[in-house]
C-alpha cells in the first residue's frame, strides 16, 4: 500500500516535534538517567502524593509517590507503553489481524491511544479527508462523525443500508459512476475512504454481517479505498461469537480501527485506541504531539494497572458481566400505544427512570406502579410511543 495518496495537505506536512522525541526516548530509558531535556516540571512542586482507588470487586489500585510523580508528569504521545502493549496483545488475540498486515511492506499495524476514540476519529478524518473530497458513508450516522467530517466541506455519499449494516450491492451501485482502473489518476474524484460502524449503529442498532464485511472489502480492494472501522459497540454484542470484524479481514493494510473504552470501562477517562497501518498511525500520533500531547498519563496508568490486575480473561469476564446489564426484551406489539420493555440485569427501573432518563430529558414509567404490590422491584419500563415524532425516538438512542 502507498499511503501517500491519501494524506491531505496538511497532515503530510507534519513533523515530529523535537522536545516530544527527547520525552519519548527519556520514557525508554532507566529511572538513572540524567535529563536536562524535556520541559518536564518537577512533579515535587505539585500538590498530590499519593492515590488509592477502590475497584468494584474489591481490588485496590495505588499509586506510591514513585508511580504518581509518574502519573502527573507527561508521558509518549502514542501512549504509555505498559497499557499499548496490552491492548496490542488483545487486538491480536481477538482479531488476528492476517499476518500480511505485520509486513513492512505491506504497512505493519500499530496502535496508539485516544483521549477517546472520538479524539481518534477526528483525528483520522483530518489525516484523510480534504475538502471537496467524496467520503462514503451510511446514514444515519454517529452525530459525532458528522461533527467532524461536515466542517471540512467534504460531499458526503450516502450508502443505502438496513438492519444487517451497508449493503453492499447499493455500495457497489454507487462506486459505478467511477472507473476502478481510473482511480490513481490525478484528478479522480473517486472516493478513497468509506466509514461505518460495524457493530449496534448509532443511531440504528444496525450490525453488518460477516459476509457484508467481506464483500464491502473486496469492494474497497477494487477501488482501493481506505474503510474507518468506528466500533464503540464491539464489547456490546449480545451475540457470541463476536462479528469477525473489517481489522480481522485485513490482508491489505486498508483498516483503521478505533475502539473504545467510553462504554465498558468509563466515558469520563476518555480512553480509546487507534489501530492501522503504521504509516496512518505514525500521522495521528504526530498530530497528537502538536494538540493534546499525549492523553491523561494518570488515566491511562490507572487503566493499565486495572487491565494488567484483570488480564485479558478477567476484562472478557467483565464485559461478559455488564453486555446482560444492557439486554432489553420486548415484544412488538400489535395494538395499543405501549411498548413494555424488560431490562436485563436491572432489578428495579425506579431510579434509573426517575433520575437518570428524566435528567437525559426522557420521560418514561417505571414498571412498579403497574403491579399489584407496587413496592416489589421491577425490572421493566413501559415507553408510550403515541406522542413523540419518529425523529424524537431516534434521538432518545442517545
Ligand atoms: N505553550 C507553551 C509556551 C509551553 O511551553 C507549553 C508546555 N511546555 C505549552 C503551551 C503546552 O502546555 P500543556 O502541557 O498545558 O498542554
Ligand atoms: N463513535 C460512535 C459510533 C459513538 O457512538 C461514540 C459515542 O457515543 C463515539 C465514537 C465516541 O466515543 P468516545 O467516548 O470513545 O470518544
Amino acid at each position: 500500500m502507498n499511503y501517500t495518496r491519501f494524506l491531505t495537505a496538511v497532515s503530510a506536512a507534519r513533523r515530529p516535534s523535537p522536545i516530544r522525541l527527547l520525552t519519548e526516548l527519556q520514557q525508554r530509558c532507566p529511572p538513572s538517567l540524567i535529563s536536562l531535556a524535556g520541559g518536564a516540571p518537577n512533579p515535587n512542586t505539585f500538590p498530590f502524593q499519593s492515590a488509592s482507588i477502590t475497584v468494584k470487586n474489591g481490588e485496590t489500585i495505588t499509586f506510591n509517590e514513585t508511580t504518581m510523580k509518574r502519573a502527573l508528569q507527561y508521558s509518549a504521545s502514542n501512549g504509555i507503553p505498559e497499557l499499548l502493549t496490552w491492548m496490542k496483545n488483545l487486538q491480536k488475540s481477538l482479531h488476528k489481524p492476517p499476518t500480511a498486515s505485520y509486513s513492512p511492506e505491506k504497512g505493519q499495524m500499530d496502535m496508539c491511544v485516544t483521549t477517546g476514540s472520538q479524539e481518534g476519529l477526528c483525528k483520522v478524518f483530518e489525516m484523510l479527508v480534504n475538502p471537496g473530497d467524496n467520503v462514503l458513508l451510511d446514514a444515519p450516522t454517529y452525530s459525532g462523525t458528522l461533527a467532524a467530517l461536515q466542517p471540512i466541506g467534504c460531499n458526503l455519499i450516502n450508502v443505502p443500508s438496513d438492519q444487517h449494516g451497508m449493503i453492499p450491492a447499493a455500495l457497489k451501485e454507487v462506486l459505478s459512476r467511477w472507473d476502478p482502473s481510473e482511480v490513481h489518476k490525478p484528478g479522480s474524484t473517486a472516493p478513497k475512504i468509506l466509514y461505518t460502524i460495524p457493530n449496534g449503529g448509532n443511531p440504528t442498532g444496525a450490525s453488518m454481517t460477516a459476509q457484508r464485511k467481506k464483500e464491502i472489502y473486496e469492494l474497497a480492494r477494487q477501488y482501493d479505498m481506505l474503510i474507518i472501522e468506528d466500533d464503540p459497540y464491539y464489547f456490546l454484542q449480545f451475540d457470541k461469537p463476536w462479528a469477525p470484524t473489517f481489522l480481522s479481514m485485513d490482508v491489505d493494510g486498508r483498516i483503521i480501527r478505533t475502539d473504545s473504552f467510553s462504554k465498558i470501562l468509563s466515558s469520563g477517562l476518555r480512553i480509546g485506541f487507534v489501530t492501522g497501518p503504521k504509516p496512518l498511525v505514525d500521522r495521528v500520533v504526530l498530530h497528537i504531539q502538536a494538540s493534546t500531547m499525549h492523553t491523561s498519563t494518570f488515566t491511562q496508568l490507572m487503566v493499565s494497572q486495572l487491565l494488567h490486575s484483570w488480564g485479558q480473561d478477567g476484562f472478557l469476564q467483565h464485559i461478559d458481566r455488564f453486555v446482560t446489564f444492557y439486554v432489553a426484551e420486548w415484544h412488538s406489539p400489535s395494538a395499543g400505544m405501549f411498548l413494555w420493555i424488560k431490562l436485563k440485569g436491572i432489578a428495579d427501573t425506579q431510579q434509573l427512570i426517575m433520575e437518570k432518563a428524566f435528567e437525559k430529558e426522557v420521560l418514561l414509567v417505571p414498571g412498579g406502579v403497574f403491579m399489584i404490590n407496587s413496592s416489589d422491584p421491577c425490572p421493566y419500563v413501559r415507553a408510550a410511543f403515541s406522542l413523540s415524532t419518529p425523529e424524537q425516538i431516534d434521538e432518545v438512542h442517545i
